[in-house]
């Protein structure tokens, strides 16, 4: 069985609980460049691509020019999240009790 913990607070979800999955995608674009936006298989040729040229060269090109991250959300903190997507409000730092 899967147990997934939030990526924000770190608490283990529940799995009766509502779980909230955040997916961002971030690339690097250029108004000079005539390329759309890679989409699934665009991406996937592209992964082959910087494999043929060697697997760490090509990891860390394809790394700088996209990025794709996942995140699981607790109830809590998807709330959070949704107020302030971008951190304006400090998210993602995780705030730990002065207990
Ligand atoms: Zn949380």
């Amino acid at each position: 069985m899967i147990h997934y913990s939030c990526d924000r607070c770190q608490k283990s979800i529940d799995d009766q609980a509502l779980r909230y999955v955040v997916r961002m995608e971030m690339h690097a674009e250029c108004e000079e460049i005539d390329s759309p936006t890679p989409d699934e298989s665009q991406l996937e040729q592209m992964q082959e691509i910087l494999a043929d040229l060697g697997e760490e060269s090509g990891e860390e090109l394809l790394e700088d020019v996209f990025r794709r991250h996942r995140f699981d959300l607790c109830d809590e903190c998807y709330k959070c999240f949704k107020e302030d997507p971008l951190g304006a409000g400090g998210f993602p730092k995780i705030r730990f009790s002065q207990n």
